[in-house]
């Protein structure tokens, strides 16, 4: 769940639900900190939330800002961004395609970073300065503090963080090889993320509470390393291949004339998709899933037809079957369930499900290796 922000530089943002515990947080952290150390003007309970939302909004442009700067330096090194979202564990950049070589990617990587830095030496230097009231001042030294964090925090060579990313570059040039680059990168990122489980577990073994952050944190960093490593062995898998060549060219579909309990027994429960299109004479009319079948109270099941519950197709689930396959696969965001439409002069010729692709692309390994 997440909520579109609208663009900035062309860039779509997206803030993840979850982006509003840390803003919360950040703002509560912020409030109490100036509390304790009893800056002069910070008597007022309004004035110090006034500072603690302020700090939490400047955070968030931070953050927004490191993101922005990978993006406008992937841009300019013509890997295209799907758009920025921002989630519990900060921000991430979702890029079209990986970057084609390594100077690129290392480029990438180190821009959010440097981003950060720069923001801290500059709320450093408002601080310094002490041109504003103490208040506000001891904000910006937080403020610093913060992206200082941040920078080390996504320094860290735990691939797919920003410092496992420039790692990564670092080894790619050196060994010429991205899978191998990978394949140490991820390890890494995964050893990381195990180590940072141990060390929550202990922590919270002698009694301190934060130790589940670093659980989470933990568990979080070594999923996304494995997802990393599918990803990378996925898009070499696919590297040249069409949609043309992966797509299922004899996929079940669904007539629109059909009950639901047909539907059920003759169509959903003979093959493993658990979203059909529903199809007339090569045009599709929309999509059924299981779900919205079992919506439906079963005595009603033999005269309500498949197209009286059927979902309108979103746009961007069609795909031309000329299209590079890794692109039209990882343009789409959708849940993992519901299949690419591949169209040809408006008319359907195949479909490419998550069941499928996944045999396809193992057998292509199995065959090529
Ligand atoms: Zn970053």
């Amino acid at each position: 769940m997440s909520v579109k922000l609208g663009r900035i530089l062309g860039f779509p943002i997206e803030i993840d639900w979850s982006w509003f515990v840390v803003f919360f947080l950040v703002a509560w952290a912020i409030r109490d900190g100036l509390l304790l150390q009893l800056v002069p003007d910070a008597a007022s309970p309004a004035v110090l939330a006034l500072a603690g939302v302020t700090g939490g909004l400047l955070f968030f442009a931070s953050l927004l800002g490191h993101e922005l700067a990978h993006c406008w330096v992937a841009r300019r090194r013509g890997i295209p961004i799907a758009g920025i979202t921002l989630f519990i564990f900060g921000g991430v950049a979702r890029m079209k395609m990986e970057p084609d070589r390594p100077s690129d990617e290392l480029r990438m990587a180190l821009a959010g970073p440097a981003f950060s830095i720069a923001a801290a030496i500059f709320f450093w230097l408002v601080w310094g300065a002490q041109i504003l009231p103490a208040l506000w001042s001891e904000l910006a030294r937080y403020l610093a503090i913060a992206n200082i964090v941040v920078a080390l925090f996504n320094l860290v060579p735990a691939f797919p963080s920003d410092g496992g990313r420039a790692l990564r570059a670092i080894l790619w040039m050196w060994t010429g090889s991205l899978q191998k680059a990978t394949r140490t990168a991820a390890w890494l990122g995964q050893a990381a993320g195990w180590g940072l489980v141990f060390l929550g577990v202990s922590r919270f073994l002698m009694g301190d509470w934060g130790g589940i952050w670093y659980v989470f944190l933990g568990l979080f960093l070594q999923n996304a390393a494995q997802i990393a490593l599918h990803q990378t062995q996925w898009r070499r898998a696919m590297r040249g291949l069409t949609v043309r060549d992966l797509m299922d060219r004899s996929p079940v579909l669904l007539p629109p004339g059909v009950n639901i309990r047909e539907a059920v027994h003759e169509y959903f429960l003979r093959q493993p998709a658990e979203v059909l299109p529903v199809v007339e004479e090569g045009r599709v009319l929309g999509m059924v899933s299981v779900a919205s079948l079992r919506a439906v109270p079963q005595e009603r099941w033999d005269d309500t037809p498949v197209s009286a519950v059927m979902a309108a197709v979103q746009p961007e689930l069609y795909v031309s079957p000329s299209q590079d396959a890794w692109e039209a696969l990882s343009g789409v965001r959708r849940p993992a369930n519901v299949p690419l439409l591949v169209v040809e002069d408006g008319l359907l010729i195949g479909t490419i499900s998550q069941e499928t692709l996944a045999r396809q692309l193992q057998l292509r390994m199995r065959i090529e290796a």
